[in-house]
C-alpha cells in the first residue's frame, strides 16, 4: 500500500489527452497527482486530428500550445462537395481563421503528437506517469479512494505473460477515470452509459497521396453511394475516411470472420469524387475499421470518484469534438479539484463539474448526431434537400460562420451553473453588455501601465488562479479612485493566494500604488478600446475563473456582494 505525505492526492486513470490535460492543470495548481495507463506506451496511430480554437486557448494557458503548433497544419478552409464530386464545385466552403479568438484557426495535429507534448509538460512539472499499470478495481470510503492496479514489467502483450504482474493497492484522496470509451472506472461505479450504435461504420486509411486538392483544407465528399473525407496531415500524408454503408458490411472470410478492410472502397470513392484519372494512394500506413456510437454517462461523479472525456461521452468523429470536449472537461474539473484539495469548497464545488459539463456533452452529442445523420442520408430526395441546405449555407457567410463557431467550442457556456452569479443591477441594468456569468471570457489586447508592453486578457490564464478584473470606465475622477481603493483594501490577505487583481483603465487615467491598496493590483490600460468593445462601457468588476469562464460580474460599487461570493467559493 502506498500512503504518506508524498502520495499523490489525485490518481488519474488514463494517459490520453483528457488524463494528461487534467494532470498538468492539477500540478499547475500545486496538487500532486499520478497518471496510470494500462498500455506499455503511447499508440503510434492517430485517432483525433482536429484541434479547435477553444482547445488552443486552453493549451496556451497550459504552456503547450507553441509546441503543438510546431507540429500542426493550420487549415485555411473546410470544403464540402456534393455527389458530382469536386468538378461541380463545393456546396459549402467555410473559411477558417475568422473566429473571435487569439487562435482562430483549426489545427490539424495527430493525437499521439499532442499526447507527447502533454506528457513532456506533465513530467516537466514533476508529474509521475506509470505505463503498464492497469486499474482493476476501485473502492471508496469517506476519507479516500483505494485503487487496485496490476503493474506489469516489460511489454504486456497478448501472451500469457500479459496477465502476470504485481497487484498493488494505491490510496488517494480522489480518483478520476479518464480511461476512455470502455472505462473500467465507469463500469466499477455501475453507471449507465446510455445511447445507441449507428449502423454505418467507417474505414480509415492514413496514406501517401498526391491528389489535386488544396493541402491546407479539409475536404468532404457527400457522394451518391457514401462519403469520402480527405484530410491532409502535417508533414506529409493524408487521412482518408469512407463510410461503409450497412449493405457493404456483410462480407466474411472462409472462417466466417469479417473480412479485413482493404483499399478497394477508397479507390472507388476517389474515382467518384475526383474522376477516373485521379491518382490513387499508396499502401496505407494504417488501415482500420471502426464502428460509432452515441453515448452519455448518467453521472460524472460518485463522491470521490469522477469521470472525464470519452469515459463520459462517445460520438461519431464527424465534427472533431471528442478529444476537444475531453480537454475542456479536464480544464473545467482541474481548478475545482485544486480548490477542493486545498480545503476550499466541498461537495457543491465538485458537483458543479457535472452541472456544467454534462449539458455541454448533451448539446455536443445532439449536434454531432445531426451532422452524422445528414451525412449518412441515402434516399435521393433527402440528399437533394440536404445539399440544397448546404448550398444555401454556403451562400450565407453568416450561417457558415455560425457553424464554424459552434464547432470551435468558443460558445460553450455555463450560464445555468449554480456556481456563477451576478451582482445586483448586473442583469437588469446592462444584460446585453459584455459576457454573462458562465460565458467564456473574451480576449482583448491591452497594455501594461508601467512600461506600455502588450498584455492580453486571456494570457492571464497562464496563472492558474481566479482573476478579478476591475474596469474603470469613463473619465478619471476622485470617486472612482476612492471606490477602487476601498475595494482593494478590504480584500482579505488570504484571498491573494487564490486571486490576482488587474485594474483596467482608459488612456489618461493614471493610477498609482496608493490607488490600488499599496500595489495589490496590476495596472493595465485599454489603449485601443478593445476591452470596452468586448465588455461594454462603464466601471465594472469581472471575476474570471481559472478555466477562463466568467464566475461573477457586477458594478464596481458592489464590493459587499463580491466578497460574499468569494467567501462562498474560498470558504474552508
Ligand atoms: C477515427 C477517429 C477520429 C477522431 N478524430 C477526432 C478529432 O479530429 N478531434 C477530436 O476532438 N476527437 C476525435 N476523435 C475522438 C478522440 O480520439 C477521443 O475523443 C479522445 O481520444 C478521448 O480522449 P480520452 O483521453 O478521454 O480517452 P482515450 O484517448 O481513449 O484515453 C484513455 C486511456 O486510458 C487507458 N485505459 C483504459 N482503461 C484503463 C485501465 N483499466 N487502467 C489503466 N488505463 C486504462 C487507455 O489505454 C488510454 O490510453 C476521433 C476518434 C476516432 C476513433
Amino acid at each position: 500500500m502506498i500512503t504518506g505525505s508524498n502520495a499523490p492526492k489525485v490518481l488519474i486513470v488514463g494517459a490520453g489527452p483528457t488524463g494528461l490535460t487534467l494532470g498538468i492543470n492539477l500540478l499547475r495548481g500545486g496538487v500532486p497527482c499520478r497518471v496510470i495507463d494500462k498500455l506499455p506506451g503511447r499508440l503510434p496511430w492517430s485517432r483525433a486530428l482536429g484541434l479547435h480554437a477553444r482547445s488552443q486557448e486552453i493549451f496556451d494557458a497550459m504552456g503547450v500550445l507553441d509546441a503543438v503548433r510546431r507540429q500542426s497544419l493550420a487549415f485555411e478552409a473546410i470544403h464540402v462537395y456534393g455527389d458530382k464530386g469536386r468538378d461541380k464545385g463545393a456546396l459549402l466552403s467555410l473559411p477558417m481563421g475568422e473566429l473571435p479568438s487569439p487562435f482562430p484557426q483549426l489545427l490539424c495535429c495527430p493525437q499521439p503528437r499532442i499526447e507527447a507534448v502533454l506528457e513532456e509538460r506533465f513530467r516537466s512539472l514533476g508529474g509521475e506517469l506509470w505505463w503498464n499499470t492497469e486499474l482493476l478495481d476501485v473502492q471508496q470510503d469517506g476519507s479516500g479512494v483505494r485503487a487496485t492496479v496490476l503493474q506489469r514489467n516489460g511489454e504486456p502483450q497478448r501472451s500469457e505473460e500479459h496477465s502476470r504482474g504485481e497487484e498493488r493497492h494505491l490510496r488517494t484522496e480522489l480518483l478520476v477515470g479518464a480511461d476512455g470509451a470502455h472505462s473500467r472506472v465507469r463500469e466499477k461505479l455501475g453507471l449507465p452509459f446510455a445511447g445507441n450504435d449507428y449502423q454505418e461504420r467507417f474505414l480509415l486509411a492514413d496514406v501517401d497521396w498526391a491528389p489535386d486538392l488544396e493541402n491546407d483544407a479539409f475536404h468532404g465528399f457527400l457522394l451518391a453511394d457514401g462519403n469520402l473525407i480527405a484530410i491532409p496531415m502535417p508533414g506529409d500524408g493524408w487521412r482518408l475516411v469512407v463510410t461503409e454503408e450497412p449493405g457493404e458490411q456483410s462480407e466474411e472470410n472462409e472462417e466466417g470472420d469479417e473480412a479485413e478492410p482493404d483499399m478497394a472502397l477508397f479507390h472507388q470513392r476517389i474515382r467518384e469524387a475526383l474522376g477516373d484519372q485521379a491518382p490513387m494512394p499508396g499502401e496505407p500506413r494504417w488501415l482500420s475499421r471502426f464502428t460509432i456510437q452515441r453515448r452519455l454517462v448518467s453521472h460524472y461523479r460518485r463522491n470521490r470518484i469522477l469521470l472525464a472525456g470519452d469515459a463520459c461521452h462517445v460520438q461519431s468523429p464527424l465534427g472533431a469534438q471528442g478529444m476537444n470536449t475531453g480537454i475542456a472537461d479536464a480544464f473545467n474539473l482541474a481548478w475545482k479539484l485544486v480548490l477542493f484539495c486545498r480545503g476550499h469548497g466541498g461537495g457543491a464545488l465538485l458537483d458543479s463539474y457535472q452541472r456544467e459539463r454534462r449539458p455541454v456533452a448533451e448539446d455536443m452529442l445532439r449536434g454531432v448526431d445531426a451532422l452524422s445523420r445528414a451525412s449518412f442520408v441515402r434516399a435521393k430526395v433527402l440528399r437533394g434537400a440536404r445539399d440544397s441546405l448546404l448550398r444555401l449555407a454556403g451562400n450565407r457567410p453568416q450561417l457558415g460562420r455560425r457553424l464554424v463557431r459552434r464547432a470551435s467550442q468558443l460558445d460553450v457556456h455555463y450560464r445555468h451553473s449554480p456556481l456563477v452569479d451576478a451582482g445586483p443591477d448586473a442583469d437588469l441594468g446592462w444584460r446585453h453588455q459584455g459576457p454573462l456569468p458562465g460565458d467564456r471570457v473574451p480576449d482583448a489586447r491591452l497594455q501594461s501601465q508601467r512600461d506600455g508592453s502588450p498584455r492580453r486578457v486571456q494570457a492571464l490564464l497562464r496563472q492558474p488562479v481566479h482573476h478579478l478584473l476591475l474596469q474603470l470606465g469613463g473619465e478619471p475622477d476622485h470617486r472612482a479612485r476612492v471606490i477602487l481603493h476601498a475595494l482593494l483594501s478590504r480584500l482579505p490577505d488570504e484571498y491573494l493566494n487564490e486571486l490576482r487583481v488587474t485594474v483596467i483603465s482608459r488612456d489618461g487615467f493614471e493610477l498609482d500604488r496608493t490607488d490600488t491598496g499599496a500595489g495589490r493590483a496590476h495596472l493595465w490600460r485599454d489603449h485601443d478600446g478593445e476591452f470596452e468593445q468586448a465588455f461594454g462601457p462603464g466601471s465594472r468588476l469581472w471575476l474570471m475563473r481559472p478555466d477562463g469562464h466568467l464566475g461573477y460580474r457586477a458594478p464596481l460599487t458592489d464590493a459587499d456582494y463580491l466578497f460574499a461570493y468569494l467567501e462562498r467559493l474560498f470558504h474552508h
